[in-house]
């Protein structure tokens, strides 16, 4: 199963990404991480990439498609993948295409999850992330405190200030939106809502993906 889950920040991907590759056992695969990867060992690439993403801009094309290929090329990727935020603008989802052709595969699906401006907003200035675990909790926003399962304090992202969000959700609408058209013209989007319960929101996409599937 190779699929993407495309959706603005905040729409859940991250979350329902992690469940779905356990679900269907292919790797989850997400730029944002790699990208955060990079940063936290200060890298070349990850000097660059930081202030790109401190300011909530796509980091330049070229970085995000050669931590994707050097990810992809591992081969845990060969049976299938989940990816968890790219492509995100044309030039990327052209590459992947490409990528693709070029190794004999192509894409089962594309998840299209639907969520409001404003509820995206709330969601992710409330959102804290766990630094060993990675899960994220809904919390107010100068609530805090510690993780329930490790007992590690909670940290805010960087680029989830008000200011950046709103910067992220334009550079969505503007540059990653389009892609809805470009899978739709190819018949492969899948519309799902993903206002609701984690667990609603996983069955309508492992139900939308099966039948992309079938
Ligand atoms: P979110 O979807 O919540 O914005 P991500 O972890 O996917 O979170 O991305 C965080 C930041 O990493 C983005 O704002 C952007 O700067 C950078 N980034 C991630 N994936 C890509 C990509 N495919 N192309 C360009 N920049 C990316």
């Amino acid at each position: 199963m190779r699929f993407i889950l495309l959706g603005p920040p905040g729409a859940g991907k991250g979350t329902q990404a992690v469940r779905l590759a356990e679900r269907f056992n292919v790797p989850h695969v997400a730029t944002g991480d790699l990208l955060r990867f990079v940063v936290e060992w200060e890298t070349d690439i990850g000097q660059r990439a930081k202030s790109y993403m401190d300011d909530g801009e796509l980091v330049p094309d070229e970085i995000v498609l050669e931590l994707l290929r050097t990810r992809l090329s591992r081969g845990d990727a060969n049976e299938g993948f989940v990816l968890d935020g790219f492509p995100r603008n044309v030039a990327q989802a052209d590459a992947l295409e490409e990528n693709l052709q070029e190794i004999g595969h192509k894409l089962d699906a594309v998840v299209s999850l639907e969520v409001p401006d404003d509820l995206i907003v709330q969601r992710l200035s409330s959102r804290w992330s766990c630094p060993t675990c990675g899960r994220t909790f809904n919390r107010p926003p100068d609530a805090g405190g510690n993780c329930p399962v490790d007992g590690m304090k909670l940290f805010q992202r960087s680029d989830d200030r008000p200011e950046v969000i709103r910067k992220r959700l334009n550079v969505f609408h503007a540059q990653t939106a389009p892609l809805i058209a470009y899978y739709e013209q190819r018949g492969m989007l899948v519309h799902v809502d993903g206002v609701g319960t984690l667990d609603e929101v996983e069955e309508r996409i492992a139900k939308a993906m099966e039948a992309a599937k079938s």
